[in-house]
């Protein structure tokens, strides 16, 4: 018997269920203790000193460019190779997106990339970088952050695929060589909330204007009130219906209920990370036969990798098909596969900003890529025979 296998999906058990049941019997359905809770457990993993929760990892990035105070005529370079949040966060405060080239063989971006897109800022101000950590591996980020540092860049990691991943001493997320860094649950990620995102960071300042942020821009943090006036009574007392809100933020907050699943979840991190690894080093052993018209992504020079999704790069020209044949010759055999991602450059809405951009990295890189399944509770054999899928699709 063989099963339909998807790209990715989320590995739910028992003891997740009782924690999402336990959240629904307990006086708090949202912002309550689950939120806290899971805010501190993914510190501690992240090796960081704030983490905020929020609603997704698309809400992290807006977050994290509202709290950088990002406006109209700022340029925010990011690479061209990721999801569309990581572009449009810039866009949702009226920043600029500069697009950077990728090595086309990782797919990350280096310095050399967010140096050469400096020099296409034109009259914008360059005022941060949104590396983010494709496939789970991570950009070589002291060397990025050296030459963000020279431009005078904030640094944030989009580090939506990277939970659990390593930069050299440093956890992904502690926020060694970055500003901040942000992290999705989204079900297809390692760790799932059902909806959910964070922002880490190890600077105060930022975490607290982060959580502002999160919750309409009110505080009722008497030390912070800007109106003595009505805020407090006659003795100096705060008015205990008071609040203020010195400037708007959002509803991007998460619920007690995703945030109990968040904690269960992250508990498991370790044996979610082990398998995936176990999987991407099956699927190496299973591909090799196939070199050099397929071979896995490049590895990486730096750090530690936490797979999120299993790359592979083919010449679909040398094997005279094409990728749309391959991807349809596949979902008839139960197999389902995707492509991370369409440069974003090339989305209609960049390229009405940006028309004749050419980043031949990020084309490069895209006209080979297939994502191939990769699940925790995915066999052994399995990835056998999605390989040799592959091969007989391929042939
Ligand atoms: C998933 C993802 C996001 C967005 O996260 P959501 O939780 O789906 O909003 C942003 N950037 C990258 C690289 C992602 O993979």
């Amino acid at each position: 018997m063989t099963r339909p296998l998807p790209y990715g999906r989320q590995f739910i058990d028992d003891d997740d269920i009782a924690a999402v049941v336990a959240a629904l019997k307990s006086d708090c359905l949202t912002t309550g203790p689950a939120v806290t809770a899971f805010e501190a457990a993914l510190a501690k993993v992240t090796e960081v000193a704030d983490a905020v929760v929020c609603s997704s990892g698309t809400a992290a990035l807006h977050l994290a460019a509202l709290a950088l105070d990002l406006g109209p005529g700022d340029a925010v370079i990011v690479p061209s190779v990721t999801f569309v949040a990581t572009a449009n966060a810039a866009r949702y405060v009226g920043g600029e997106v500069v697009f950077a080239d990728v090595d086309p063989a990782t797919g990350l971006m280096g310095s050399e990339h967010l140096e050469e897109a400096l020099r296409r800022c034109g009259g914008l101000v360059p005022k941060a970088v949104f590396p983010v950590h494709l496939n789970g591996q991570c950009v070589a980020m002291k060397a990025l952050s050296e030459a963000a540092r020279r431009h005078g860049l904030a640094v944030v990691e989009d580090a939506c695929h990277a939970l659990g991943s390593r930069q050299g001493e440093a956890a992904t997320g502690a926020c060694a060589w970055s500003d901040m860094a942000v992290f999705s649950f989204h079900p297809v990620k390692t760790v799932a909330m059902g909806e959910g995102g964070a922002v880490t960071t190890g600077d105060a300042r930022l975490a607290e204007r982060l959580r502002l942020l999160r919750s309409h821009g009110i505080t009722r943090d008497p030390d912070g009130f800007l109106q003595p006036d009505e805020a407090f009574d006659a003795e100096g007392r705060p008015n205990p219906w008071y609040y203020e809100m010195a400037s708007p933020g959002f509803n991007y907050r998460a619920s007690d209920l995703s945030c109990a699943l968040g904690t269960s979840q992250l508990a498991k991190l370790d044996r979610f990370m082990a398998r995936r690894a176990q999987l991407v080093a099956a699927y190496d052993r299973a591909l090799a036969p196939l070199a050099p018209r397929v071979v896995p992504v490049g590895r990486a020079a730096d750090g530690v990798p936490s797979w999120h999704i299993q790359v592979v790069l083919i010449d679909f020209a040398a094997c005279g098909t094409t990728r749309a044949k391959v991807m349809r010759g596949l979902a008839e055999r139960g197999i389902s596969t995707q492509v991370h991602y369409l440069p974003v450059h090339r989305q209609p809405y960049y390229r009405g900003r940006s028309p004749g951009l050419s980043l031949p990295g990020a084309d490069a890189y895209y006209d080979r890529c297939l994502t191939l399944p990769l699940f925790y509770g995915m066999e052994d054999d399995e990835v056998e025979r999605v390989v040799r899928e592959l091969g007989r699709v391929l042939s």
